[in-house]
């Protein structure tokens, strides 16, 4: 097997503030039938706060 190194590793958006990043260092969260994805925790806690997980 080739092992690159230089991956093609699917590029995400923050949900939060758009900025792309590599889906391993993307942080997920599973809202319905949607999967998010984050830059960092800071953008996570951020969309937690302003979408009340636990607020239905
Ligand atoms: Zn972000």
């Amino acid at each position: 097997m080739a092992d690159k190194p230089d991956t093609d590793e699917p590029v995400l958006q923050c949900k939060v503030c758009l900025k792309e990043i590599p889906k391993s260092l993307a942080k997920s969260e599973e809202a319905d039938e949607y999967v998010y994805y984050f830059c960092g925790s800071e953008c996570h806690d951020k969309w937690t706060k302003e979408n009340g997980n636990s607020n239905k």
